[in-house]
């Protein structure tokens, strides 16, 4: 079991990185970042040719049957590595954002992955964001945290996170994607998108990246 979960949960672009890295560093917790997990699978179907209109089952099988997946924390900035190579900004790019909501809909990834999670959290302290974090994955969290904020804020956010990273972005196809795997990330049905009924939920449309972080924190200091 781990020693203190904070389960944040939200759409694509709601902030929630942002708020889940800073925050684990102030608080000296582990970050896990869910997402990049889901990422990570998906880079490798794509990378080994899996067809995208029907997706192959029997290829998700063997994946995840012999992958592995390491998130290392490292200079503070954590990295991501599948089978030992770092595709941190790999995992980032628009085929992996135009797939990933299909690959984690599947019933077997999302079993693997969990399993995982719960894993690395076991004996920490963590920071846990993704899409089932307080319902399904730690459904006991001590603090859950549900962000939002309108659309466009949101893929204003994104495009500027991506340019940090140099990878260029188009405004338009930034909004089409967000939508899509909000869409399809709430209407699957195996642990999809919502809010856990005793999450917090913070509108972060209006707030600084400061004030939503120390918002945060705030709620997770009274609680430990
Ligand atoms: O958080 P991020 O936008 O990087 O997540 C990428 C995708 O991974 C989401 O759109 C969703 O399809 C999937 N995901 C998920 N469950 C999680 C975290 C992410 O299904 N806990």
């Amino acid at each position: 079991m781990a020693k203190f979960v904070v389960a944040i949960d939200g759409g694509a672009g709601s902030g929630k990185s942002t708020t889940a890295r800073e925050l684990a560093k102030r608080l000296h917790f582990f970050y896990l970042d869910t997402g990049a997990m889901y990422r990570a699978i998906t880079l490798k179907y794509l990378q080994r040719d899996g067809d995208k209109d029907n997706i192959d089952r029997g290829l998700v099988s063997e994946i995840i049957a012999s992958t592995t997946i390491d998130l290392r924390l490292e200079n503070s900035v954590t990295r991501v590595y599948l089978d030992e190579k770092d595709v941190t900004l790999e995992i980032r790019k628009p085929q992996v954002n135009d797939f990933v909501s299909q690959i984690s809909a599947i019933p077997a990834v999302r079993k693997w992955m969990v399993e995982k999670q719960r894993e690395v959290a076991k004996g920490k302290k963590v920071i846990c964001e993704g899409r089932d974090i307080g319902t399904v994955v730690f459904p006991n969290a001590q603090v859950k945290i549900y962000v939002q904020a309108d659309l466009e804020v949101r893929a204003q956010r994104r495009r500027k996170e991506l340019s940090e990273k140099n990878i260029e972005s188009n405004f338009n196809e930034v909004i089409k994607n967000l939508k899509f795997r909000d869409k399809y990330d709430s209407s699957r049905q195996h642990s999809p998108l919502k809010k856990a009924e005793d999450a917090i939920v913070v509108d972060t449309t209006k707030l600084t990246i400061e004030q939503e972080i120390s918002f945060v924190e705030k709620i997770v200091r009274e609680r430990l």
